[in-house]
């Protein structure tokens, strides 16, 4: 099909962009330069890509353009602020996330009625809660919705108004199939933390996506004296994250699902010890094995079920070993 992809510099949308064109698909992706635009056009000479510049997803009618594309046939939405160097929240941050969102999907009506499929991409950050996080006997999945509201988003905490942009932006996505009944229906893709090698030739390690961060703290031996907390202890690889977004735009009974896309859990105990075992030419930046810190919480951390992507997107999740090892790897090539 002819695909329309947001955000196509991005760590995940990367993974997303090369599966696209590996499985024939035709790509039309935005991206907010030309100097990203021209990267990823010189690392896919031959491919059926094209590259539109949408600079700020903010606005408005900032797809109406690229949305007149002929013979659109299925968006896969990823372009969302995910770091934290920002100042001001709401035009930072929620703005482009859930305006960015709306945007998206009144486009799509306006412009391009055969777009039959539109997948975003949301995050465990919208299924989450403050108390589940707490509580061992909790178990995540699909059926959970993160309670925070856009006041809460507002307030000074920028964990809390990240999660509360993706929630929001998620729920938008929803309430407009709901009550637009647009041609198209909807899949929404909701990964926790996502490790896994960067393809894109983009990215500098000093502006490193923020998931992989901890990869190159590990590298430079910030982790050396103390294993630094893990956050959320949840983990998915990103090419299995890629490959979710493509089969939930394929598959057909993929239609109106959230997908809570995880392998399972992890510690960066764990993360740490697969370093150790598969990259002997870190040991001098590495913790002592009893190091302290990057353990799991005491009391225990909350279960997951991942049934509904395995089973509907048929997915074998990449192992943590596999996946720290293949990270570390691309991050020496691009230079740690
Ligand atoms: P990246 O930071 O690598 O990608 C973010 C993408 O969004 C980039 O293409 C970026 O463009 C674009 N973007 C950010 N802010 C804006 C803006 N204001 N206007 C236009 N484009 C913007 O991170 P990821 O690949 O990890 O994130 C991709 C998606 O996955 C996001 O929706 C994120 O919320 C979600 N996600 C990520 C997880 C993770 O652990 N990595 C976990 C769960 C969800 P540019 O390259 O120009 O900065």
């Amino acid at each position: 099909s002819k695909v329309l992809l947001t955000g196509g510099s991005g760590f995940i949308a990367a993974h997303v962009l090369e599966l696209l064109l590996q499985r024939g698909h035709e790509v039309v992706t935005t991206v907010r330069s030309e100097d990203k635009a021209s990267k990823i056009r010189s690392a896919h000479p031959e491919a059926k890509l094209s590259i539109v510049i949408v600079p700020d997803i903010a606005q408005p009618n900032a797809f109406d353009e690229v949305m007149n594309t002929p013979g659109l046939e299925a968006v896969i939405h990823t372009a969302s602020p995910f770091h934290y160097n920002w100042t001001d929240p709401k035009t930072e941050l929620l703005d482009p996330a859930i305006l960015g969102t709306t945007s998206v999907l009144k486009a799509i009506k306006q412009y391009a009625p055969g777009v039959k499929r539109v997948v975003i991409t949301s995050s465990f950050a919208s299924i989450l809660s403050d108390a589940g996080l707490q509580d061992p006997k909790k178990v995540f999945s699909e059926a959970d919705w993160n309670p925070n509201t856009y006041e809460d988003g507002l307030k000074d905490n920028k964990a809390t108004s990240y999660r509360v942009s993706k929630t929001l932006a998620e729920r938008a996505g929803w309430d407009f199939v709901k009550n637009e009944k647009p041609n198209f229906d909807l899949a929404t893709i909701c990964p926790p933390l996502v490790f896994g090698p960067v393809v894109h030739h983009l990215n500098s390690l000093q502006a490193i996506n923020t998931s992989n961060a901890r990869f190159v703290d590990v590298m430079q031996g910030k982790m050396r004296d103390e294993i630094a907390p893990s956050g959320v202890h949840f983990w998915v690889d990103v090419r299995d994250v890629a490959l979710a977004h493509v089969q939930a735009m394929e598959k057909p009974e993929a239609g109106g699902k959230r997908f809570f896309v995880l392998c399972g859990k992890f510690s960066n105990r764990e993360l740490v010890a697969a370093v150790r075992k598969n990259c002997p030419e870190l040991k001098d930046k590495l913790p002592a094995e009893d190091a302290k810190g990057g353990d799991y919480p005491e009391a225990g951390f909350p279960g997951y079920d991942n049934s509904q992507a395995t089973n509907v997107l048929g997915i074998e999740w990449i192992p943590l070993e596999k996946s720290v090892t293949d990270t570390i790897k691309s991050l020496q090539a691009v230079g740690a």
